[in-house]
């Protein structure tokens, strides 16, 4: 079948990219320059609402059997506990942060595309493209050093954080490359003085030291290790790695059997606007931050799922192309506010003037001691409190309803089908079956799901688009405003708040 939509890059963004719009029925082709998958672990976390979205297409379920439950962080400053976040309160049938090797993961979405009947050609290279009025025109180089040229109707950059198809656009990305150096040991560790279900970040005078359990016996460390002096710093050796730990560490702790070493610098960086035309950046093409926080990867992947129903919409002819404006405003907006979250937790962790780190333990201390502080960043770091507030695809909210709001995450519930799943992109009706329901159903059959779920609150009705975000509420019965919002939707209008 002819692609529809050309897939730039398959790391993880990628192929989230291409497994959603095969789910969603569309035809299309995903290359990679590379020869194989990454082996590197890069990557830990999958958070709660990465796989929230996953278990729309049926295989959180595999990530799951696949990592490592962790379920609190702790902060440590000397031998004083700054705070413990308990990420078990984190509202969502996944309470946890998922630690999964990048190349784990990569390795179980390439599974999950071939399933869904989509092989990633390696060793492909984007080499140009050029923008026409009605798709893309592409040029790949294949190993053997032939040419081939290809017409889509789209084409998605999900390229990383060096995007040729980012470049091609002449998107600048916008940012800093930050002045201190940093390690990465994956390694073997005993004497870790937490369960293997926390993560343990010390805040030393010389610099931060994290611990990130990865599987009973194996940890990943990071730390920073000094300012910047130009070239790349080197590989750090084991030694290297065991005296850091046993400097800014607790004592007791003991490295060995290294699986991967290596160092790096942090760029915070963003493109303006993800869109240009009928082509798209996603993922570390359009933002690059901190791995603070472990958002890099799941931003990206939500970028993808965000992206991925429209525009199968758009390519089913369900919708207008008006639909695909949405996604660089809502997607821009969260890359902003995890670049800056990121910026902050790493400034905060390296700060080097010793009266400000005396300040820094106090406040800490004080603001950890608060449980909606605790709980707030909790819900921060599993993703799940993103919204689309000012999302253009923000339809009516009834007044004095109780509920979520267009814009806001509708809790999954365990053992119910999420919105958005199975092979078609259709939006979910939370309301009671009543008079001009079905007729609503039998109406919108493209574009509303049949199965009705439970409201969300008495006396109302939530239009749920199908990556799990509310699009409208109305007052139960109010079957008029879920068919102008719907109606608005597959004509192109924009759709605004009353
Ligand atoms: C040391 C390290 C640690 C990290 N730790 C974390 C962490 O703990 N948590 C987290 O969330 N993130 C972390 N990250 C970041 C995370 O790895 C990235 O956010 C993630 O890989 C981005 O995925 P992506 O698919 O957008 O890009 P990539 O993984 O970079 O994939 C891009 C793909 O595009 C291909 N490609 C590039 N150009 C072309 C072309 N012209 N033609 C064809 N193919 C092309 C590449 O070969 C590659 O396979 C870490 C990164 C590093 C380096």
């Amino acid at each position: 079948m002819t692609p529809q939509v050309l897939v730039v890059g398959a790391g993880p963004v990628g192929m989230t990219m291409a497994a959603e719009l095969a789910r969603y029925g569309v035809p299309v082709r995903i290359v990679d320059k590379a020869a194989q998958r990454t082996d590197k672990s890069k990557a830990l976390v999958i958070w709660s609402r990465t796989l929230e979205l996953f278990d729309r297409a049926g295989c959180s379920g595999t990530f799951v059997a696949a990592g490592h439950k962790v379920t609190a962080a702790n902060i440590v400053a000397g031998q004083k506990a700054i705070g413990h976040v308990d990420i078990s309160v984190v509202d969502s049938p996944y309470p946890f942060a998922l630690m999964l090797p990048q190349s784990e993961t990569e390795r179980l979405l390439e599974e999950h595309l071939a399933r869904l009947g989509v092989r990633v050609e390696r060793q492909v290279e984007v080499a140009s493209f050029a923008k026409q009025d009605h798709g893309v025109t592409t040029v790949f180089r294949h190993a053997d050093g032939r040419e081939e040229t290809l017409e889509t109707d789209w084409l998605i950059g999900c390229d990383g954080a060096h995007s040729t198809v980012r470049h091609g656009l002449g998107l600048s990305f916008l940012g800093d490359t930050l002045q201190s150096d940093w390690m990465l040991a994956d390694v073997h560790l005993s004497g870790y003085p937490f369960p293997e279900s926390e993560i343990a970040t010390y805040w030393h005078e010389d610099g931060v030291l994290v611990v990130f359990p990865i599987s009973p016996g194996r940890a990943r460390v990071i730390a920073d290790i000094g300012q910047s002096t130009g070239a790349l710093p080197p590989q750090p050796t084991l030694e290297q790695t065991q005296q850091l730990i046993d400097r800014r560490g607790p004592g007791g702790m003991v490295v060995s059997d290294p699986i991967w070493l290596t160092a790096f610098r942090i760029n915070e960086r963003k493109v303006g606007d993800y869109r240009s035309g009928h082509v798209f950046v996603v993922g570390d093409a359009a933002h690059v931050h901190s791995p603070a926080g472990g958002q890099g990867m799941n931003t990206g992947m939500q970028d993808a799922f965000n992206l991925a129903w429209k525009l199968a919409l758009v390519c089913r002819k369900t919708c207008s192309e008006k639909l695909l404006d949405s996604y660089s405003v809502e997607r821009s907006a969260v890359g902003e506010q995890v670049l800056k979250a990121a910026g902050r937790l790493t400034a905060v962790a390296i700060m080097r003037n010793h009266t400000a780190q005396i300040v820094r333990n106090v406040l800490g201390h004080a603001l950890f001691g608060l449980g909606p502080v605790r709980r707030a960043m909790a819900n921060q770091m599993a993703e799940v409190s993103i919204g689309y507030d000012h999302s253009p695809l923000n339809g009516p909210a009834a007044h004095g309803m109780t509920g979520p709001e267009p814009g806001e995450r509708v809790v999954p519930v365990a053992g119910q089908v999420p919105a958005g799943s199975g092979n078609v992109p259709r939006f979910a009706l939370f309301a009671e079956f009543g008079s001009g329901v079905t007729e609503l159903i039998k109406e919108f059959a493209e574009l509303l799901d049949p199965d009705l779920r439970p409201p969300l609150h008495t006396g109302g009705m939530w239009l749920v688009r199908p990556d799990g975000y509310v699009a409208c509420v109305a007052r139960s019965g109010d079957t008029k405003a879920i068919a102008d919002y719907l109606g608005a939707l597959g004509r192109g209008a924009v759709i605004c708040r009353e």
